[in-house]
Parts: C-alpha cells; sequence; structure tokens
C-alpha cells in the first residue's frame, strides 16, 4: 500500500494510467499475456475495458413466488451437504448436488465440475445463487447457478473474456485498478460543464460504471463516457473544419448572374430551392472556400440548384465538376442539364468510365485549356491524368454514396475549389452534424408543386396476378414502369429468386406479350446501360425490370409504379429511393412492395404508410444501425468504443456541450481542452 502511494504522488496522471497491467498485484506474464489479447497492455486500457453488462445479485426473491423458466436471484442456507457424483462419458464430469432453503420454501442446487467452488460450500453457511430455476411439480431445481457470497456486490460487473481469465479474475483485477489508478483518469471536458449537465465526474464515472451500487449510477456513468466520446469526435471534425475555413478560395460574384439564369429554366423553382441557391452564392461570394451540404428528399429538385450555380460560376468565369455515382446518373444529368446550359452559353462535357479515347482526349484537353466550362461524370473525374485549368466549383451529386475522400479528391482537381455536395438520404439534423459536421447545411424541405403523393402497398407474392392486370393497364394509359428484384444476371445465386433478366422474359411471355419489357443492370456495359436508359425515357420501353442501379437519382417522370420484388431484401431508405423514381411528373404513382418474409412485415407496413424521407431514415437507423446504413466504414468517422450514432439523445447532449467548449475564442489552444484535443487526434489518427 505504501508503495502505491509513492507512486501517486511522483506520478503523472499520463505516466500512471500508461504503466504496464503487471504493476497491479496478483497480475503476472500469463495474464498479462492474456489481457493483450483483449487489447489491453496498460492499466489505463484495462480501466477502458467496459462491461458489456451486469448481474443482478441485488434483487433477491423468495423461492416460494418463483416462477418456471425464469432468472431469479435467491439468497438461501445450504441445508444438507454438498454430495458430489462423477458422470458424463467415461465418468470425467463431477456432479456437486445439494439442497437449499430461504424460509419459504427449498430449492435443489447442482452443477459441474466447479471443485473450487464445491469446496467453499458448507451446510449451514448463506450463499446467493442466480440462474433459471425449473419446478418439477411442488421440486424447484437450479442447475448451474452464479453463486456468490452474501456480501458480494449488487450488480456484478460481465467483461469480455478470453482464455486464460475468468470473471472473477477480471472483477479483481478490475477493482485494484479502480482503486488505485481510476482519480488518474481525467475528462475531456470539467467538472463544471458536467455539474451543468448533471453528469458524474469522470473519475466518479469510471468507478460506477465498472461497480455500480445500483443501475440508474451505471447508465450516469455510461453516459458521461458516451458524452466523452462524442465530444471527441465533435472536436475533431470542428478542428478539420476550421483548417479547411482557413484555406483561402477564390470570390465568384454568382448572385449577379443569378436570376437571369433562373429565367431559363423550364419551371418556377421551389421557395426552398431559391433558398438554398442563395445560400450557397453568399457562400461563394466570399473568399474562403464554400463547403455545403444540399440534403433534400428524392425529389425535392436537387439537379437544378446545381445546375444554376454551375451556369453562374461559369458566368464568373469559372469551371465546374459535376460528379454522379455511377454512369447512368451521369449520363442523364448530362441529358437534361444540356438545354440549361445551351440557353447559357456554358460548354459542357461529359467524363465516364465508357468514354472512348479519341473524345476522351479532346475533353482531357479542353478541361486543361479552360475551353470546357462544366464536366459531368462518375469517379472517372478524379483520375490523376484529369485536371482543370481553373476549378471553381466542385459538386457531388448523391455524396453518401462516395467515401470522404473522394468528395475530397475531386475538391483537389482544383485551388480551393467551392464544394457543394448532395444527399437526398436524409439523415437526421444532429447526426449530419456530426457526419458532416464539416460541412454547412442546407435543406430542401419543400417538394415542387404539383406532386401527388405516392401510394405504396405490401403485397404477398399470391398478388402477382392482380399486380400485373393493373400494371398492364396503366401501361395501356400511358404510364411506365420500373420492376426492381435483388438480383442482376442468372446464377448469381444458386436460389429461386429470378433474375432481372429471366424476370424480364417471363413478364414478356406469361402477361404482357403485347408490351415492351427492357431489363438493366449493372454488370451490363455502360453503353448498354446508357441505350437501355435511353430506350425507357423515351417510352420506347414500357416496363422496365432492373436491379438497384435505378436506385440514385434517375429521373423518368413519366413512370408511375414501382413494383419491388423481395422488398425484404433492401434498407427503407433504399426502398425510399426506389420509390422516388416514380411520382417525378402530375400523374398519380404507385408502389408496390412484394415480400412473403413475416420477419420484415412491420418494417415494411411501416414504410408503406410514410412518405417523410427523415422519418424512414430514422426507422433504418433504428433496425440496422449506422455500419449499414451508409455502408461500411464510409461516412469516413472514427470506430467508437461506447457511444453510437443512431442514440439521438446522446448526440443532442454532445452537441450542447461541444458548443459549449468551441463558443471560447481559440479553445483549442486553452490548457483546460488540451485533453480534449489530444484525444480526439488520437481518435481520429487512428483512421489513418
Ligand atoms: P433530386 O432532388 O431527387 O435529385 P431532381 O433534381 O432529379 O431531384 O428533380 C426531380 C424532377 O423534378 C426533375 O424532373 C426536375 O426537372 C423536376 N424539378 C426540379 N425542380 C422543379 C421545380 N421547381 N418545379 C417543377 N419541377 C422541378
Ligand atoms: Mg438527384
Amino acid at each position: 500500500m505504501e508503495k502505491s502511494v509513492t507512486v501517486k504522488i511522483n506520478m503523472t496522471p499520463d505516466a500512471a494510467l500508461s504503466r504496464p497491467v503487471t504493476v497491479l498485484p496478483g497480475v503476472g506474464k500469463k495474464r498479462a499475456e492474456a489481457l493483450a489479447r483483449l487489447g489491453v497492455f496498460t492499466v489505463g486500457d484495462l480501466l477502458d475495458l467496459f462491461p458489456h453488462t451486469y448481474t443482478d445479485m441485488g434483487n433477491v426473491t423468495p423461492i416460494s413466488v418463483t416462477e418456471d423458466g425464469e432468472v431469479y436471484t435467491v439468497k438461501a442456507k445450504l441445508i444438507s451437504d454438498v454430495t458430489c457424483k462423477r458422470t458424463g462419458k467415461k465418468g470425467k464430469m463431477t456432479l456437486f448436488r445439494f439442497l437449499v432453503s430461504d424460509g419459504t420454501a427449498e430449492m435443489s442446487v447442482s452443477f459441474f465440475n466447479r471443485t473450487f467452488l464445491a469446496e467453499k460450500l458448507k451446510q449451514g453457511q448463506t450463499w446467493l445463487f442466480r440462474g433459471k430455476i425449473s419446478h418439477v411439480g411442488f421440486f424447484r431445481e437450479m442447475l448451474s447457478p452464479i453463486t456468490e457470497p452474501v456480501d458480494c456486490r449488487p450488480l456484478l460487473p460481465v467483461y469480455p473474456l478470453t482464455e486464460g481469465l475468468t470473471q472473477n479474475m477480471m472483477r479483481s483485477m478490475m477493482s485494484l485498478a479502480v482503486d488505485r489508478y481510476s482519480s488518474f483518469v481525467s475528462g475531456v471536458f470539467g467538472r463544471e460543464i458536467a455539474s451543468e449537465f448533471r453528469l458524474p465526474d469522470i473519475d466518479r464515472a469510471y468507478r460506477s460504471i465498472h461497480f455500480p451500487d445500483t443501475e440508474q449510477e451505471s447508465v450516469l456513468a455510461r453516459k458521461r463516457l458516451i458524452t466523452e466520446e462524442l465530444v471527441c469526435l465533435r472536436a475533431g471534425i470542428e478542428l478539420s473544419r476550421r483548417r479547411n475555413l482557413r484555406k483561402g478560395a477564390e470570390k465568384l460574384d454568382c448572385g449577379r448572374y443569378e436570376e437571369k439564369i433562373i429565367s431559363t429554366l423550364p419551371f418556377a423553382l421551389t421557395g426552398a430551392q431559391r433558398r438554398v441557391i442563395d445560400e450557397c452564392c453568399a457562400d461563394m461570394n466570399r473568399d474562403v472556400a464554400m463547403a455545403r451540404l444540399v440534403q433534400g428528399d428524392v425529389g425535392s429538385g436537387k439537379t437544378a440548384v446545381a445546375a444554376v450555380l454551375i451556369c453562374a460560376a461559369a458566368a464568373c468565369g469559372c469551371q465546374s465538376a459535376l460528379m454522379a455515382p455511377t454512369e447512368i446518373l451521369a449520363n442523364q444529368h448530362y441529358a437534361n442539364l444540356m438545354p440549361l446550359f445551351e440557353k447559357n452559353g456554358v460548354t459542357a462535357a461529359l467524363l465516364t468510365g465508357s468514354t472512348k479515347s479519341p473524345e476522351r482526349k479532346r475533353i482531357l484537353e479542353g478541361l486543361a485549356r479552360g475551353d470546357i466550362d462544366v464536366c459531368i461524370g462518375t469517379h472517372a473525374l478524379i483520375q490523376k491524368n484529369v485536371d482543370f485549368l481553373r476549378l471553381g466549383l466542385a459538386v457531388t451529386d448523391e455524396q453518401h454514396r462516395f467515401g470522404v475522400e473522394q468528395r475530397s479528391a475531386l475538391s483537389g482537381k482544383g485551388k480551393n475549389p467551392h464544394v457543394l455536395v448532395m444527399s437526398a438520404t436524409p439523415i437526421p439534423r444532429s447526426m449530419a452534424l456530426i457526419l458532416y459536421g464539416d460541412l454547412d447545411v442546407s435543406v430542401i424541405d419543400e417538394l415542387p408543386a404539383g406532386r401527388k403523393k405516392i401510394s405504396s402497398f405490401l403485397v404477398d407474392s399470391s398478388y402477382h396476378d392482380r399486380m400485373y392486370r393493373y400494371l398492364h393497364d396503366e401501361v395501356a394509359a400511358g404510364g411506365q414502369a420500373y420492376v426492381v428484384c435483388p438480383l442482376a444476371a442468372p446464377s448469381e445465386e444458386s436460389s429461386d429468386m429470378p433474375s432481372a433478366e429471366e424476370y424480364s422474359a417471363q413478364l414478356r411471355e406469361r402477361y404482357f406479350p403485347d408490351i415492351s419489357v427492357g431489363y438493366i443492370h449493372g454488370k451490363m456495359s455502360g453503353a448498354e446501360k446508357d441505350r437501355i436508359m435511353r430506350e425507357f425515357s423515351d417510352n420506347k420501353i414500357s416496363v422496365l425490370v432492373c436491379t438497384t442501379v435505378v436506385e440514385v437519382g434517375v429521373d423518368v417522370p413519366n413512370a408511375t409504379v414501382m413494383i419491388v420484388e423481395n422488398g425484404e431484401r433492401f434498407g427503407l431508405s433504399q426502398l425510399h429511393q426506389l420509390r422516388g423514381r416514380v411520382g417525378r411528373g402530375s400523374r398519380k404513382s404507385y408502389c408496390f412492395v412484394v415480400s412473403d418474409s413475416e420477419g420484415a412485415k412491420q418494417r415494411l407496413k411501416d414504410f408503406c404508410s410514410t412518405s417523410d424521407g427523415f422519418e424512414i431514415s430514422r426507422m433504418d437507423l433504428e433496425n440496422r444501425g449506422p455500419g449499414d446504413f451508409f455502408g461500411s466504414r464510409q461516412h469516413g468517422l472514427p470506430d467508437l468504443k461506447l457511444a453510437s450514432l443512431t442514440d439521438m439523445n446522446s448526440l443532442t447532449l454532445s452537441g450542447q456541450i461541444a458548443a459549449k467548449i468551441f463558443e471560447k475564442k481559440d479553445w483549442q489552444l486553452l490548457p483546460e481542452n488540451s485533453r480534449l484535443v489530444a484525444r480526439s487526434r488520437e481518435m481520429f489518427a487512428a483512421l489513418n
């Protein structure tokens, strides 16, 4: 004991926490090796190994009121000796058995092989037993219960284990570590902020997360530690934002040309589109680069916003780039925006993986010489040999489909161009701030006038005949339809699910001999996809059987029916994107989600009953978590230990605390924030 006191006095907190686990009494080489397998090397690492749950030994239930098959903690006295019997194959197991009573009823307890424990149990002693109880008539029994002395903690932490470690070993090591070292831990924010937001102090939080007296205490401790993590995350984002902000950019007076360009559009902009264009023009008229996310539900008209800004940038003498995640989408943007560009004297080019060599060469030269004002394309735009003479505006469409690096690769094509990213994946605002915290956010919260609500139905496969009859009528009336199926080509998976190709053949033969049915999937060549999309958009194909290649962005206003087969295979946000392919014109549109899955029924029903993209993404996040939602690591954020990006309460709380910290001038230089800055650097360093 003396020794550890001197240690405390002489050591800085960091040095104390970075001592190896072997400084803890009873932790030798063997245990240290086992701990290393859990990623624990230092005392600090050990304290950061949080229990994933607790065993409740505090809530004792009288044996007489227990119910068959439920788990209880019972406090009872041994009323018999412990008997022991060899069992199992070749008698390799030992069965220990004894009777206990708590005064309300008797119970038999048995367990296998725990000789060490069995030797401690003596008739007349009282112990706590926790496990599942079985009732057989009046006979009650617990098999292999957790067995603890009556003075044990009310909530026993349960840790991840590895070979060579037991819960008891972990608990005793942790208890030593908490006693001796938790006072060295410092938080990323101080006592004042903690008490303002009713969070426990950091050392208290560490003690309580490992050894809480009540559940409430453990919940509060966890809240503090989650908040720590999220505040670090926000600090890291804020620091990168500051770095980016300092970047000087070319000031573009786009506002001067705005009205004139808008007057050349074939429709009147919505108020929300105008507001967002204004916000962007204001940003671009400063000598720091714009970094703005335009978020708008499917069909809200983000492309028009980008197009106006591109024309304005061209009027200011700057080039623009517009990057889309798929060739189909890039082609479509190019085709749709061409008339507007022509009216405004803007020269445009299309660069994708399918652009053939002579054309490609011409485009690259045009971009480098500055003859081309805007280049629309796919990932092909960020390849090495693409150079712009004077890139002033870099736009990324469907930003959630790109990684953070790709986004910055595009802006790397110029000297700090203004950056606009667009996303239709509507995510809750507090989460947008975390994910896109380095960006300003504009929301297009209004759909163009005259859009009719899309009616959505969940049906099972017995409904096919009726659905096809309906489809037939709709096509006869001039409409068009998409049918989405999960597989592209045959035999991609050995399953009974038809591929897009097979499905379209069936439709043609069995149901629609008189209707033109086509199919498209991601494995086709760019030129072929392009041809088919063009035929569909010219209404030469009436029913397009497709995979999710049409998921993002595709715009054929005459399409009024969307059928999604095997709906259970898709995330709700993805379904929302798919549904967004219809309802783009003035005709009433319908979406049918076909699924025979019982498990997905509720989820799909919920989807059909709402058209609010934000609500849908919230449901999606709850169902699947952010990892799936954004594709693994797509969001480019560090891994979080405790916090979850779906926990809105914690996100909001951390936002309030972060705002409080960031409001002080040069907060990142203040000594009180040195730990915050250091920890957030560590967190983001792990990403690279
Ligand atoms: P998204 O936001 O999903 O990318 P788009 O930009 O593809 O939406 O626009 C969807 C459709 O609405 C397109 O056909 C587009 O021409 C049309 N559109 C956009 N803005 C308006 C508007 N203000 N009024 C009428 N139609 C519009
Ligand atoms: Mg779009």
